[in-house]
């Protein structure tokens, strides 16, 4: 049976313009609230037409010894050109970076994924300390 992970694609942000990058401290205070933020496009631009561009970005925390991934946030990418007159010309893209603030009390695993409308699931992570 096919399953969903085997079409969420993985690459380095850096030379893959459709992973997200994902900012955060390696090491974090139990408890207290950090900044984590996510790009697409961070070193390679994304386009962000109406025909083509970042839809949303989903953030998820899996802790250290838990058994299932907890949905940290939820960045929907609304405005991408959209316009009665015709596509791409409409005042308002939105683009494809947001920021959460977040508290944990056990150290894990950051996992973004973004969507892109014609090319898909794209995955990165980044590990967080808990000092
Ligand atoms: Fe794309």
């Amino acid at each position: 049976m096919p399953e969903i992970s085997e079409h969420i694609h993985h690459a380095d942000w850096k030379t893959e313009k459709h992973v997200p990058a994902i900012d955060a401290a390696d090491s974090v205070k139990a408890g207290e609230a950090f900044a984590v933020s996510v790009t697409v496009g961070k070193e390679i631009a994304h386009p962000n037409t109406t025909e083509h561009h970042i839809s949303w970005i989903d953030l998820y925390f899996f802790a250290e010894g838990e058994k299932f991934a907890h949905h940290v946030a939820h960045f929907e990418f609304s405005a991408h050109g959209e316009s009665g007159a015709g596509p791409n010309l409409g005042p308002a893209y939105t683009v494809s970076q947001a920021t959460a603030f977040l508290k944990v009390n056990k150290p894990g695993m950051l996992h973004a994924v973004a969507m892109c409308n014609i090319h898909g699931l794209w995955e990165s992570s980044k590990a967080v300390a808990v000092a």
